[in-house]
């Protein structure tokens, strides 16, 4: 390629600030280094996270950055060391790393890899390291992807080969809301055949997780949320009841008890809302509920009843579902094409990176399940 090994000047949405639109910028993007690849995104979802970072995380030093995290696109070029990727190749970016080397790759009970950003630099969102540079500063890469970008630069171990008939904007999603959601139906709550589950908020990932629970032989499925405008969208990915707390004068965990004869067997929190996790737990049945936190935040405490886990819950939390990136979004990517899971479903809205502002305010409003950005060809 002739852009090898030099500075890539492109489009991107900064966020020079929090609570502030992105801003369009030219910026550079340098050479990959040792083990790095160089990607140019073709596609990119909007997630809640993105919009955790801009306006609700308490934590302000994860400026100036570009947002974006659930990306595809094509290898441009790849630094030295890098033998598994060539210019061409499609791939997914990965907000959590595989280095397959570390103690918890290592181990199979977690996707914890102790050399994604996460590990040292979840309050910021970001490795410090960048391959950015705006207006002669350096810019953050957001959960060390960076996909509001024509091009971006990732370490290997962050980064997924796919197959290369993969249509790049959607499999897009696979790179963070419904991994998410649905592996954490399937691998971290373990959602069982014939048993009664219950999703507490219904965006992308929510209903990820209502096709978890579907895929996985659930006999019943709550779709619980403020927005009733949700609820068709849920029936869709397999949910059987629906519930909007507001409705009920009296607690939705009450309700669900009354409804089950108990509590639910499994429930899994997909807001982000400290109450709602607590909420989601109580809705557990006692002796073997189990209750998964899956919506991001780190801005509160949460606090429960003991004698909730006492009484015999298990109150769990998965990041990115509890696949192990680099090994499971390829085989995602081959579930979609065959048909074992949904992803056009979830694709409400589709924008060119330019209408990213827009995107974002769709988000908010609750109008949007995902919106797609191309970002290019
Ligand atoms: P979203 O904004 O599209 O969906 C959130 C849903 O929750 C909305 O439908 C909203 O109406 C509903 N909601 C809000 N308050 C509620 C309440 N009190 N009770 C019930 N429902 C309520 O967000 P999303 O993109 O689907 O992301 C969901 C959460 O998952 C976010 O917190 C996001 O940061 C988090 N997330 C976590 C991971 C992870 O690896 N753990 C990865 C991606 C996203
Ligand atoms: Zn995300």
């Amino acid at each position: 390629m002739a852009t090898a090994g030099k500075v890539i000047k492109c489009r991107a949405a900064v966020a020079w600030e929090p609570n502030a639109p992105l801003m369009m910028e030219e910026i550079e993007v340098a050479p990959p280094q040792e083990g790095e690849i160089r990607i140019k995104v073709v596609a990119t979802g909007v997630c809640h996270t993105d919009l955790y970072h801009l306006f609700e995380g308490k934590d302000k030093r994860g400026f100036p950055t570009v947002l974006g995290h659930e990306g595809a696109g094509v290898v441009e070029s790849v630094g030295p060391g890098v033998t598994d990727f060539k210019p061409g190749d499609k791939v997914i970016p990965l907000f959590l790393s595989q280095c397959g080397e570390c103690k918890f790759c290592k181990c199979p009970k977690t996707n914890m890899c102790d050399c994604s950003w996460s590990s040292n630099y979840h309050d910021i969102m970001s490795d410090p390291t960048t391959r950015f540079t705006c207006r002669g500063q350096p810019i953050l890469q957001f959960m060390g992807t960076s996909t509001f970008s024509e091009y971006t630069v990732i370490n290997q171990i962050a980064v997924a080969k796919i197959v290369d008939d993969a249509p790049l904007d959607r499999v897009c999603l696979l790179g963070c809301g419904i991994a998410t959601g649905y592996g954490a139906a399937v691998n971290t709550a373990g959602v069982t055949p014939g048993s009664v589950c219950a999703v507490f908020g219904l965006g992308a990932v929510g209903l990820a997780a209502v096709m978890g629970c579907k895929n996985a032989g659930a006999s019943r499925i709550f779709a619980v949320d403020i927005n009733e405008q949700k609820f068709e969208k849920a029936k869709v990915f397999g949910a059987t009841d629906f519930l909007n707390p507001k409705a009920y004068d009296k607690p939705i965990s009450e309700v669900l008890a009354e409804l089950t004869n108990g509590g639910v067997d499994f429930s899994l929190e997909c807001v982000g809302n400290t109450e709602v996790m607590r909420t989601a737990l109580e809705s557990c049945i006692k002796g073997w509920g189990v209750s998964v936190l899956v919506g991001w935040t780190d801005v509160k405490d949460f606090s429960a009843k003991p004698i909730q886990l006492i009484s015999g819950k298990t109150w769990k939390g998965s990041l990115f579902g509890g696949f192990k990136s680099k090994d499971s979004v390829p085989n995602l990517v081959c579930d979609y094409m065959t048909g074992k899971i949904k992803l056009d479903e979830f694709i409400t809205h589709k924008m060119s990176l330019e209408q990213v502002n827009d995107a974002i305010n769709l988000m908010k409003t609750g109008d949007c399940i995902r919106c797609i950005l191309n970002i290019s060809k």
